[in-house]
């Protein structure tokens, strides 16, 4: 029977006869024996496949396997005698399906940089920490949609390309089609006017959600920003809830919720692939995601969080005063340094978030709510939306912003208008502070950043 090395390795079906397949990770040869550890990516784990000299394809291929080489082998499972591995594989035929060159395979024995690795979009995932990375990703994308779906909230795909062209979150890429340039009269665009892929499914969620109460979006966005950190990729996934009849605080709620439910379905469900973070990659990271699975998120205003920067002693980059938006530098102290734990602040200077968030009753600030994790700074940025018609389009106003060309957004104040909220979780940068991989690159398969898009 055909099986996975994961069912092998948790089922330990002794004395049974199996079918795997795999790639070759190292091959060596003692006493009359090849060791084959082959890993067909269903586990961090190896299985230990051991093929006897007198195997008639021995000489002709067995001998001549290398690392990277594909095989299917059959044979009968037996408990192992070496230390650190439960079963092995007595092979009674190994076919060898793909050679693998073993002068010009790039994935050598030796450990290999991260950078180095990001050349190789195409073969990383065969390598330990980026097949772990992947399936810890999968997982969490899994326990996302298992956490709204628990809770009725509805998935709505919001649409990829927009026309919608200040959204406020970020630069857009430009849509247009082979034969287009840019700079034509709006008519004659493809869509008969300027179109871009999306910085965020949020508005349109929106719409969504005065019809349908609690929905999600769960898809990719764009951005066209210069930024070269270890945090900001131009092509991202984001998780979006929206909530009619919802505030801030059950905003708050949700998302703080949302992050433990999650974390702690990694902890559960991927508990070897975590182990190899916590040893190779970031020491101490499975205490630290259980404690904050465990501990209260911290909470503080913006105006506070200001107060606390302007006390400490610490040198920061960028001045600190109130109505500044806050630095990653900022974040990251308060965060890591101050509360150790991740933190809340809401509130923020209306002058610096977009003009969809809610305005409280001091009129200067919005109510805005970012949680910051530590090591990371953001990760998830979401307000209670203005829902007051006059209010909104007042705003939109101050912003420069054409309220003709939003009055499908001002028609949801216009009819059956209510408090709503939502908020935007950067998937990789969940996927960052599960991993604790220190490089948003290596968080998502196929990485995109200013001047790279290899594959
Ligand atoms: P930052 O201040 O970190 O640049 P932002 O304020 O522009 O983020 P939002 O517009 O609030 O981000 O987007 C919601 C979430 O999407 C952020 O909290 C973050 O987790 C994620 N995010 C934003 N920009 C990026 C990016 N360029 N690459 C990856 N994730 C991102
Ligand atoms: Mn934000």
């Amino acid at each position: 029977m055909k099986q996975r090395i994961s069912a092998v390795l948790g089922e330990q079906p002794v004395g049974q006869k199996i079918v795997i397949n795999g790639w070759i990770r190292t091959k060596r040869d003692t006493g009359g024996f090849s060791f084959l550890e082959v890993n067909d990516g269903s586990c961090l784990a190896n299985l230990q496949v051991i093929a006897d000299k007198s195997l008639s394809n021995y000489e002709e291929d067995i001998s001549r396997i290398s690392t990277g080489c594909s095989v299917t082998v059959e044979g009968i499972v037996k408990e192992s005698p070496a230390k650190g591995q439960s079963v092995e594989l007595h092979a009674e035929s190994v076919v060898v399906v793909g050679w693998a060159e073993p002068e010009t395979y790039p994935l050598q024995k030796k450990r290999h940089s991260f950078e180095f690795l990001r050349e190789m979009s195409h073969l990383r995932p065969r390598t330990n920490a980026l097949g772990a990375v992947a399936r810890v990703r999968s997982r969490l994308s899994w326990a996302i949609n298992q956490f709204f779906q628990e809770r009725g909230f509805l998935q709505v795909h919001t649409p990829i390309i927009t026309t919608s062209d200040c959204e406020g979150a970020g630069e857009m890429f430009q849509v247009n089609t082979s034969s287009e340039i840019s700079g034509k009269a709006d008519k004659e665009e493809f869509f008969g006017k300027k179109a871009g892929l999306t910085v965020s499914g949020q508005l349109q969620a929106e719409v969504y959600a005065l019809a349908l109460g609690n929905v999600y979006t769960f898809g990719p966005t764009f951005r066209a920003e210069n930024s070269h950190t270890s945090r900001h990729l131009s092509e991202f996934w984001m998780i979006e809830p929206e909530m009619a009849f919802c505030d801030l605080q059950c905003n708050m709620q949700l998302a703080t919720e949302m992050l433990k439910y999650v974390l702690n379905d990694a902890l559960e469900n991927c508990p070897e692939d975590m182990e190899l973070f916590d040893k190779f990659i970031e020491k101490g990271l499975i205490a630290k995601l259980k404690n904050v699975v465990e501990k209260e998120f911290a909470h503080i205003t913006y105006s506070d969080a200001v107060e606390k920067l302007l006390a400490s002693d610490k040198k920061f980059e960028f001045p600190v005063k109130w109505g500044i938006d806050l630095q990653s530098e900022h974040e990251r102290y308060l965060t890591e340094e101050v509360f150790k734990c991740p933190l809340i602040v809401t509130d923020y200077p209306a002058t610096i978030k977009p003009f969809y968030m809610r305005v409280n009753d001091d009129g200067k600030t919005v109510a805005a709510m970012d949680i910051l994790v530590p090591g990371i700074g953001e990760i998830v940025g979401g307000s209670q939306r203005e829902e007051r018609l006059e209010v909104l389009e007042k705003r939109m106003i101050e912003a420069g912003i054409e309220t003709e060309e939003y009055s499908w957004y001002l028609d949801l104040r216009r009819y059956g208008s209510v408090p709503h909220s939502g908020y935007g979780l950067g998937f990789e940068r969940l996927v960052l502070f599960v991993t604790g991989m220190a490089n948003i690159r290596e968080v998502i398969p196929f990485p995109r950043t200013p001047g790279f898009a290899p594959c």
